[in-house]
């Protein structure tokens, strides 16, 4: 027994998801037997933000979990997770996406990954401006990278009660996936995730055309750091 019911919560936000919106159950920070209360009721997608933790988790657990990688990442981590990463949500530059690339080479697999836009209006939020990844996609290296596949884009809106704030970030996330989509990915079709919506925000999310939400405290409780 776990002192949470993760089963009841789980269940309450899937309820709520309408088809085509995808949970990322984002587990960081809880313990493996959350994850199994929560794979028990079916889910296989979690998200970690933290290599090590990530390293333990995927050792201890059931190997068809997909497990997603949403945190900052730093260069010289990409090789401990690229043997078994399903997705790496949060690219922020073209010299991380050449090491995945790299990494992922050495491991014979193509990694997924998201581009991580910021705009949201905090200063402290990682990810690129919609004129850094303009330049990133234009500039076109990345279409020589056979070991990354680019599925589409990912963003977190600015921590504020301001539901209209929100919403306009992740509307503007929206038309940003449409200009990019059609400037680059008309003919992929594997460019067609948009990743937003967190435990606040979620509903606002599944309104402005998110495919992923990554949903942790609503699920799991809050987390003790
Ligand atoms: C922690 C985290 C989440 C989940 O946040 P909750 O508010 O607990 O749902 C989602 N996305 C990212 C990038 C995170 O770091």
């Amino acid at each position: 027994m776990i002192g949470y019911d993760v089963k009841e919560h789980l269940r309450a936000v899937l309820d709520t998801l309408p088809d085509g919106v995808r949970l990322v159950a984002i587990s960081k920070f809880h313990p493996v037997e959350y994850i199994e209360a929560a794979y028990a009721e079916g889910q296989r997608i979690f998200g970690e933000s933290h290599e090590q933790e990530l390293r333990l988790k995927h050792e201890q657990l059931p190997k068809d979990i997909e497990w997603h990688f949403i945190g900052h990442l730093q260069t010289n981590k990409v090789k401990y997770i690229a043997p078994y990463v399903s997705m790496i949500e949060a690219v922020d530059s073209l010299k991380l996406l050449q090491e995945i690339n790299h990494q992922a080479e050495r491991c014979g697999r193509v990694i997924r990954v998201l581009l991580e836009l910021h705009i949201a209006e905090e200063s402290t939020k990682y990810g690129l401006t919609l004129d850094a990844c303009r330049s990133l996609l234009e500039g076109g290296e990345w279409r020589s990278m056979q070991y990354v596949q680019i599925c589409g884009l990912m963003m977190m809106a600015s921590f504020t009660d301001d539901k209209q704030q929100i919403r306009r970030e992740m509307q503007t996330a929206a038309d940003f996936f449409d200009e990019v989509k059609m400037k680059y990915f008309a003919t992929d079709e594997a460019f067609c995730e948009r990743s937003w919506g967190m435990s606040d925000d979620y509903d606002i999310a599944c309104q402005t055309r998110s495919t992923m939400v990554r949903i942790g405290t609503a699920i799991f409780g809050p987390r003790v750091y």
